[in-house]
């Protein structure tokens, strides 16, 4: 039987250390390792190719999201080199196709980088039928975000994953807003899952990592010989720090998701509060999908006040225990405005045939006692409607 969520991220890659018996896996600080001749060794050359601290949160965050089918993690310095490492899949000339409401990093890799190779972005809303519309003989990546940043839209992993594989596409889906704890996208049909750990899976917001983690071997190969060839690495002490909030994911996530319920709950009745996007309110337009694809529903929330960009300023101004700040999914609430900060690098019109606006904030909300979090809401909703 499946151990529970807790346990696992307790356990994940917990294989005590063979010379000293170390519980958690020693940080090992070093770029080259010994041969005893020739390309005699232990099957560590290079700290690029192998290093062990590493090796156990890639195998770490194989389990997570893989617990019942052997799959590979493969790390990296950052959620955007993870991301562009996948991208390095594809050749001049491909297209991908992606979600229409997606981290702004990504949509400026895509846009400005990308570009430049000859390979193409479409971005899609992903309604029924909108895949026969955008698909291309060239079309060879589905992209997707389930829960998408900053509008917390649901798209049907599934469903997509069903038809994008049938069309021989490689499906990727960026887990970061859920994490392992709340979905599995492999089990979902995905091909490539994918996360900035730099949020929920570190959770302290004090290490920026990302990761890829894959069940088909051809894709794992090709993975891995990106990860060396093109270097963007975690050192080995981002790899302990992200293991070690590992440790606490399950006990984290429960905690996000109270409080993100408890307080979309409780906007539902203020009237400051014009739009509240959760996947977890029956309101939301896909929150069956979200209830049968997800455990729980995350501890992301966007809120659009009464009185627009001027009213979201005041408020995040007001706020005491919610920082602002870019970044989500650490121990502390933050607030975000999306149209200035985290999505500011994609063109004004494109965020607004996704549906930003100006006068949206998105919340992150934190562990600390939802009653704190909520006096805080209050008094800062209540300064930014005068
Ligand atoms: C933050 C984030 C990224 C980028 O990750 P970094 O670790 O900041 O490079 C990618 N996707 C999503 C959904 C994110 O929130």
């Amino acid at each position: 039987m499946e151990k529970g969520e807790s346990t696992r991220s307790v356990h994940a890659a917990m294989d005590p250390e063979q010379v000293t018996g170390s519980v958690q896996p020693p940080i090992f600080q070093t770029s080259t390792y010994v041969q005893e001749d020739f390309s005699v060794h232990k099957g560590y050359e290079y700290a690029r190719s192998q290093n062990p601290t590493r090796e156990a949160l890639e195998k770490a965050m194989a389990e997570l999201e893989s617990p019942n089918s052997p799959a590979t993690g493969i790390c990296f310095s950052s959620g955007m080199a993870a991301i562009t490492a996948v991208s390095q899949l594809l050749s001049s000339g491909d297209h991908i196709i992606a979600c229409d409401d997606l981290y702004g990093g990504t949509v400026r890799l895509f846009d400005q980088v990308l570009s430049r190779y000859g390979i193409e972005t479409t971005y899609s809303k992903l309604s029924p039928g909108d895949l026969e519309k955008v698909a291309q003989q060239n079309t060879k990546v589905l992209w997707l975000e389930s829960p998408t940043n900053p509008l917390l839209s649901i798209h049907d992993i599934k469903k997509l994953a069903s038809q994008a594989k049938a069309r021989g596409w490689i499906v990727v889906v960026d887990n970061t807003f859920a994490s392992p704890v709340l979905q599995r996208p492999l089990d979902l049909g995905a091909d490539i899952v994918l996360h900035s750990t730099t949020k929920y899976i570190g959770g302290h917001s004090d290490v920026v990592g990302g990761c890829v983690i894959i069940r088909d071997e051809q894709l794992i190969e090709r993975l891995k010989f990106l990860q060396n060839a093109a270097g963007a690495i975690p050192g080995p002490f981002d790899c302990f720090l992200t293991l070690r909030g590992i440790r606490t994911l399950a006990l984290r996530m429960e905690r996000h998701c109270d409080n993100a319920e408890e307080i979309t709950e409780r906007l539902t009745k203020r009237a400051e509060v014009t739009r509240i996007l959760y996947p977890g309110l029956p309101s939301h337009p896909n929150h069956h999908v979200a209830a049968s694809q997800m455990r729980r529903f995350g501890g992301m929330i966007s809120i659009e006040l009464e009185g627009g960009e001027m009213a979201a300023r005041k408020f995040a101004a007001a706020l005491k225990l919610f920082l602002t700040a870019e970044s989500l999914g650490g121990v502390e609430s933050l607030i975000n405005h999306p149209w200035t900060m985290t999505h500011a690098a994609i063109p004004e019109q494109q965020r607004r045939d996704a549906g930003m606006t100006p006068g949206l904030v998105r919340l992150s909300v934190g562990i600390e006692d939802v009653e704190d979090l909520w006096n805080d809401i209050v008094q800062a909703l209540q300064i930014s409607s005068q």
